[in-house]
């Protein structure tokens, strides 16, 4: 969407919020869960309420494209086609997509389509094979965000490390401009090699990876034709903490997929536990039609998935606790997002954790160093030192 916002301003539009009734809305559709489904129905409902002409584009739309029409959209944009839809479109002042673009970093998408075939997942047919931005047009992007003022750029991808030579990227991108962050948005564990650690040393890259681990159970992560074994994952996942102590590691798991009994799930549960993950983001298992795991059994019953993911939701808060703990009495690089009331403004640290501190009159955007003096309501808080 990032992309899309770009385009549209450097052709003189204007993007406005939907409550300004935007003459068109683009929605960006997503189609990885049942709830991204409804959610992208939401969405364009809610524009048509406002009177906008709706252009769709995404995963959702790709693969319903009779009903996304059926709700009296204007176009479905391709995801193939969308560079050359946006840069033809025509329109009268006001336009607006319903994703906001955070002011404060920059999402740069370098890389669509996937190679792999996890069981479970519908991406692959509907983006095809992986394609990647070529370097020099990554690194013109990066520095054109530095120059409109951003100081942090997120690397994003469908599957970000099918990109190609990802390492000579980030090193291309660090000797030719200077964004002082880099955060890469999500890889798997056998794509996060030496060569990518060593670039780890740079301090403009975040200190946080984002790696999912689906199950803690080989069993489970067979039928999901993920390409790991739980022994080589937390291996790779403790050299990486053995070489950067302070890192944030986050992590996403299926509860309930097929097959998961007591026994597979207990063994995800105690996996988790066992590694050093900051947070993990727990999706109970939903039903995508054409995948082969549509068919596989068999199912987990709808409640027993909701008390298996409360409790990892429940692990995950401790994780979290504990690692915002550690950071007391430290001093993190925070990048100022909002004010979130009174003289209080609220940011988030290379290590991706959510801060909030004085304002210091300093603008949205910009990056402030914040002494951690505690924890409140699940929120770190801290003073700006000079
Ligand atoms: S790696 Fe697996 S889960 Fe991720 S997009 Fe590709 S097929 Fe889907």
């Amino acid at each position: 969407m990032a992309e899309i916002e770009s385009a549209l301003r450097g052709r003189g539009h204007e993007i406005v919020p939907l409550k300004d009734k935007p003459e068109l809305c683009i929605i960006n559709t997503c189609s990885v869960t049942s709830k991204s489904d409804y959610e992208s129905r939401q969405m364009i409902r809610r524009a048509k309420r406002v009177g906008a002409k709706v252009l769709v584009t995404g995963c959702y739309s790709e693969l319903n494209k009779d009903s996304v029409r059926a709700m009296g959209v204007e176009d479905i944009i391709s995801n193939l086609n969308k560079d050359n839809y946006i840069n033809g479109l025509s329109v009268g002042s006001k336009s607006k997509g319903l994703s906001l673009l955070e002011k404060s970093r920059y999402i740069l998408k370098i890389q669509d389509g996937c190679n792999s075939s996890c069981s479970y997942c519908i991406i692959p047919k509907a983006r095809g094979r992986s394609r990647g931005m070529e370097p020099s047009k990554v690194i013109e992007r990066v520095r054109l965000a530095e120059e409109a003022g951003y100081k942090e750029v997120v690397l994003s991808g469908i599957h970000l490390g099918q990109y190609g030579n990802l390492t000579k990227l980030i090193e291309g991108i660090l000797r030719e401009t200077n964004i002082p962050r880099i955060r890469l948005s999500s890889l798997e564990i056998g794509e996060v090699d030496d060569a990518l650690l060593e670039v780890f040393k740079e301090s403009r890259l975040c200190r946080h990876l984002h790696i999912p681990i689906q199950s803690g159970d080989d069993t489970i992560l067979r039928a999901m034709n993920r390409r790991y074994n739980i022994e080589e994952f937390s291996k790779r996942i403790f050299n990486i903490v053995k070489r950067f102590p302070d890192i944030a590691l986050g992590t996403d798991v299926i509860v309930g997929f097929p097959g998961e009994g007591e026994e597979e799930f207990e063994n995800t549960y105690r996996v988790l536990e066992s590694l050093p993950f900051s947070y993990f983001h727990v999706f109970p298992y939903s039903q995508r039609k054409g995948t082969p795991a549509s068919k596989m059994g068999p199912e987990v019953g709808s409640r027993e998935k909701s008390l298996r993911a409360k409790r990892l939701r429940d692990l995950s808060l401790s994780k979290k606790t504990r690692y915002q703990m550690s950071q007391i009495g430290r001093t993190l690089d925070i990048i100022i997002e909002e004010r979130v009331g009174s003289g209080i403004c609220r940011g988030t640290s290379s290590n991706y954790l959510k801060v909030q501190f004085p304002d210091s009159g300093m603008s949205i955007g910009n990056l402030i160093l914040v002494r951690i003096e505690g924890l409140s309501d699940g929120v770190l808080f801290g003073v700006p030192v000079n």
